[in-house]
């Protein structure tokens, strides 16, 4: 495995792997990896020739008030689960290499980021079609690898691919989760012994919706209203979000209908998780 810092090099390799006919699969993340992203890299490594990883926390994905200096970096034990999975190029580039001094311009979708996380944390989604849209004119994969975990995150970057033109195949994966369901994050670790058995009360809730939705119920605010009062019951998380949207478009629903996003957004303590389920009607 090649654990590559600079852009340049970057593209020299794909350009290379790809006039010898590969296919070039990528997965972005922001590092400190788990079972949910080895399951994006496993599938990557099965469906393509060159698989690319790469690893950056991105500041423009954070809010002033966000954990971007506190949050985990831990190189070396993910150049070490990359290099199990048989990843061929890590693709680590500083802060400075992807935005240098000067830097101005942007990637905004519209509307799909204006709810759900697009509310609680104004300009991240900004951030996020930035830094992909970066990676994907330096990385210039067949296929983009995705976590249903972050279901609005995975629409918007599909949408940007499709509005912009990517010549790129974007594949979501399911989420990976712990034992007691809680999905899988980086930011599990920031949570104390206490609040982390706490949260595993967010996918019971959601599986709970999912019950009331398959026996028929389909309004919106009496699903948020079941998830909101388990989770009060049950927890000391304070809730952000609860909201059933369209899958696609993203937009809010007042009945449940079609191809459905039950999401959720709960603070534990100074954490703040999400996750969410894909109902059918
Ligand atoms: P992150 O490092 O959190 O930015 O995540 C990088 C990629 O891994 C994103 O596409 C996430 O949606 C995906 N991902 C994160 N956690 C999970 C999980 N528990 N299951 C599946 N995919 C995940």
């Amino acid at each position: 495995m090649r654990v590559v810092r600079s852009i340049r090099t970057m593209q020299r390799l794909v350009s290379q792997a790809k006039r010898s006919g590969k296919r070039v699969g990528f997965v972005p993340t922001m590092g400190a990896l788990h079972d949910g992203h080895r399951s994006l890299l496993r599938r990557c490594r099965r469906e393509n020739d060159l698989a690319v990883l790469s690893i950056f926390v991105n500041p423009k994905q954070f809010g002033l008030r966000e954990d971007f200096a506190k949050y985990p970096r831990r190189e070396h034990d993910d150049k070490k689960l990359a290099k199990k999975e048989k990843v061929d190029i890590m693709f680590v580039p500083s802060v400075k290499e992807m935005y240098p001094e000067g830097y101005l311009t942007y990637i905004e979708v519209e509307k799909m980021t204006q709810f759900l996380c697009g509310r609680s944390r104004p300009g991240h989604f900004k951030g996020v079609t930035t830094v992909v849209g970066k990676l994907l004119n330096i990385v210039t994969p067949d296929v983009l690898y995705l976590g249903q975990k972050d279901a609005q995150q995975a629409a918007v970057l599909k949408r940007m691919a499709r509005d912009l033109n990517f010549p790129v195949a974007v594949r979501v994966c399911p989420t990976v989760r712990e034992a007691d369901g809680l999905a899988m994050s980086s930011r599990n670790q920031y949570l104390p012994a206490g609040q982390r058995r706490e949260a595993a009360v967010l996918y019971r809730a959601l599986r709970e919706a999912r019950q009331g939705v398959a026996a028929g119920n389909r309004s919106s605010a009496g699903i948020a209203g079941g998830i909101r009062s388990r989770i009060g019951r049950e927890s000391s998380g304070r809730i952000d979000y609860i909201e059933c949207v369209d899958a696609d478009t993203i937009l809010p629903l007042k009945r449940i209908q079609g191809k459905t996003i039950i999401a959720l957004a709960v603070w534990f303590g100074k954490t703040r998780l999400i996750d969410n389920i894909i109902v059918r009607t």
